[in-house]
């Protein structure tokens, strides 16, 4: 077939152009592999070379982050900001403090951001940003000189019209918050610059619980397009961050059982389940205390912890994976079908290896990728600009409707652009599709300059 020789002539010139960078070439590459048999016949789209200039960031600014400890050392770190695409709106996407984070990883997620962002039906680009600096076991005053020095250069790049970045894995509100008043201090200026912020300086109510509790209605919208429900589901939860908390969370009020969260020391199963007084404990202990989940079987002696382990190999109905990238390889998706997994919703960002998407599919459970299924934090974010904007601030039952309003949209995009012919939904090839027809068809209203 045509398209594929274009799949692998396109994927080699990617892999060769972008050398060892194994995440963003898996990421373009769940991309293209719906999109080049869908553009096959739209030749509009190979002549303006979309998937070639979609791929290519528009930019990347790395830079020098210098800071000092509490000993008094001068410390360095590397920061970045990748901004993919902004054809239909200002660059968004959050930012990463962890070890781990390089290059490769920025662009893969930037990649993926313009096509949820599209997704949203809000109007914005695609970025994302962040540092190899690992929060874990600073002090209040070390994270704080870090995210100023941050600021410092990130400032020449962003803007409330521009780019405005906003949290992710070790971003949280108290990150924002000293990044928008080093923000405010260096430009003399309030802007909408970052979302996430707190409440008392232009945050948007339900922007902390927004990512998870999507990630739960997407699983619910599609639970309910076969007339099923989470009532009475066992629910595997990976991560204890914000994603997994309030994941959980939304699964309690739906009626549903959550068994395990997790952390990259190890998970803990609970078989009476994590319900709300026990979710408030891990909260305080991941947000408070900044303690480990292994303490939680101290506090919970029914429950277990396994040290160094992924949580895929307990029974469950759904599996909500809301920690990392890759962190759910083809043996945990055999694993968990197993034992009788109906149903995976991707709280974290490409947190399925290509090979576990394949088995999921083939045996045709319910699956969300996590750009259909964690855009609900975008969705809020972006909210919480237009509320910036207008210098208002909606009610939270007015926002908690426009998030299921729009977690029911972007099922239905999929649903209309990834139903099969034997009414199977391929929700990743309807969430590929939908994203990238309204960033392609900007990106040719502008021409091909
Ligand atoms: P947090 O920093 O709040 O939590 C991250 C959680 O994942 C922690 O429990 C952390 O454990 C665990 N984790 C991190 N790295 C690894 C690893 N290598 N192996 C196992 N566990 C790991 O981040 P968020 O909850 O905000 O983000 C989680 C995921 O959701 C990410 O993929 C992020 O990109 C995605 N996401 C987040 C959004 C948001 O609104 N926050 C929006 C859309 C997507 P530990 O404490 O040990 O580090």
């Amino acid at each position: 077939m045509a398209w594929k020789d274009d799949l692998d002539q396109f994927m080699t010139g990617l892999i060769r152009r972008n050398p060892g960078e194994p995440e963003f070439h898996q990421a373009v590459y769940e991309v293209a592999a719906n999109l080049f048999p869908y553009i096959q016949g739209k030749q509009v789209y190979k002549d303006a070379q979309i998937m070639e200039r979609l791929s290519e960031p528009d930019r990347i600014i790395s830079f020098r982050v210098v800071w000092e400890d509490d000993e008094g050392n001068v410390r360095v770190n590397r920061g970045w900001r990748v901004q993919n695409n902004n054809a239909i709106g200002p660059y968004k996407g959050g930012l990463r403090f962890h070890p781990s984070v390089n290059q490769s990883i920025l662009k893969f997620l930037a990649f993926e951001q313009t096509f949820k962002n599209s997704l949203t039906g809000l109007p914005m680009g695609g970025a994302k940003g962040g540092a190899n600096f690992n929060p874990k076991g600073k002090s209040n005053g070390e994270i704080m000189r870090f995210c100023q020095s941050f600021m410092t250069e990130l400032r020449h790049y962003v803007g409330a019209d521009m780019d405005i970045p906003a949290g992710d894995i070790g971003v949280g509100g108290r990150e924002i918050g000293y990044m928008f008043g080093q923000h405010k201090r260096l430009t003399k200026e309030f802007t909408g610059v970052l979302t996430g912020k707190g409440m008392e300086f232009g945050g948007s109510l339900i922007r902390v619980e927004a990512t998870g509790y999507g990630t739960v209605y997407m699983m619910q919208n599609m639970l309910n397009a076969r007339n099923d429900s989470f009532e009475g589901k066992t629910v595997s939860i990976s991560g204890s961050g914000n994603v997994a908390t309030y994941a959980c969370e939304k699964v309690n009020q739906l009626g549903g059982k959550v068994v395990t969260l997790s952390d990259s020391s190890g998970f803990i199963f609970d078989p009476k389940g994590i319900d709300e007084s026990k979710l408030d404990y891990i909260m305080d202990l991941k947000n408070v205390r900044r303690g480990r989940i292994s303490e939680y079987v101290e506090q919970y002696p029914d429950a277990h912890y396994f040290e160094g382990k992924k949580p895929w190999g307990i029974a469950c109905d759904i599996a909500l994976p809301c920690a990392t990238q890759n962190e759910l390889n083809q043996e945990d998706a055999r694993e968990l079908l197993k034992n009788g997994c109906m149903g995976v919703s991707e709280g974290a960002n490409m947190p399925s290896s290509l090979e576990a998407i394949k088995i999921f599919q083939e045996q045709k459970i319910l699956f969300a990728p996590s750009k259909a299924a964690n855009a609900g934090g975008v969705a809020v974010s972006g909210l919480e600009m237009s509320q910036n904007s207008a210098r208002i601030s909606w009610k939270e039952h007015e926002l908690q409707k426009l998030l299921e309003d729009i977690m029911q949209n972007i099922h239905d995009q999929c649903e209309a652009y990834g139903r099969e012919s034997d009414t199977y939904i391929d929700y990743v090839k309807g969430a590929n599709i939908a994203g990238f027809i309204k960033v392609a068809d900007a990106m040719l209203a502008y021409g091909s300059i």
